[in-house]
């Protein structure tokens, strides 16, 4: 029986079967689900036949809605919540909402699964040093974009980006011009998906591999630290 409380539930970021067993007994046994797009989820949904009312809860409507799921949660019904892809919380719109649940002193349980930076860094296989450091989502303003790059390109672990797919190029130029064509990057594309590819090498190799083969999909970025010097 699961207790009253708000659910963080992880959902997959390509692969439909990739999603827990605790994550399907939650998504059925919620009195709702709410989703940051529901025609997204409920595709989910009716892969494994739940049947839970899904409600949406768009980042834009986030504010709006936050009173409303609160105080569901603490009238007492069990709330699920689930982003487009991953886990809600990892840069998607259920940070907010987890935070404010806590704020409130209401419970919130985490339901583990997929998460696209967690599946690079396994790919990337980063063993020099245990570290890393999550970036997220970049500034889309070319000028703090480009300090911030600076910046992280002094970090002495990995540093992970989520990047859409249409400013990859752009990021491997920018790489080149603000920390020089010898630095290394690892891109993850399409994870779990048939499509999946990742590539480690130059931001200068990178560069002349992406001109011969734009890509399409969605990607995670690794800037790897100036002293990596890894064998290939
Ligand atoms: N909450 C999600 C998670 O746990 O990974 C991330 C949500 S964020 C809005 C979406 C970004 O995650 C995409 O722009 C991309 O950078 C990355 N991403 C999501 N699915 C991916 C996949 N299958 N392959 C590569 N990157 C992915």
């Amino acid at each position: 029986m699961l207790p009253p409380g708000l659910y963080l539930v992880a959902t997959p970021i390509g692969n439909l079967a990739d999603i827990t067993l605790r994550a399907l007994e939650t998504l059925r046994e919620a009195d709702v689900v709410y989703a940051e797009d529901t025609r997204h989820t409920a595709i989910l949904l009716a892969k494994y036949a739940i049947r839970t009312p899904c409600l949406s809860c768009h980042k834009f409507s986030e504010r709006a809605k936050e009173a409303e799921i609160l105080s569901r949660v603490r009238a007492g019904e069990k709330v699920a919540l689930v982003t487009d892809a991953g886990m809600p919380g990892i840069s998607d719109p259920g940070g907010r909402l987890a935070e404010a649940a806590r704020a409130a002193g209401l419970p919130v349980t985490a339901v583990p699964g997929p998460c696209a930076l967690v599946a690079a860094l396994a790919l990337l296989g980063w063993h020099e040093h245990p570290g890393h450091r999550f970036e997220g989502f970049l500034d889309n303003r070319t000028a703090p974009r480009r300090r911030r790059l600076k910046e992280l390109g002094n970090e002495d672990v990995p540093v992970v980006f989520y990047e859409s797919p249409h400013r990859v190029e752009k990021f491997l130029t920018e790489v080149a011009e603000e920390l020089g064509e010898g630095r290394r990057v690892f891109l993850a594309r399409e994870l779990t998906k048939q499509f999946e590819e990742t590539r480690e090498g130059t931001v200068a190799e990178l560069k002349a591999w992406w001109a011969a083969h734009p890509r399409k999909g969605e990607f995670v970025l690794v800037l790897l630290p100036a002293a990596a010097g890894r064998e290939k």
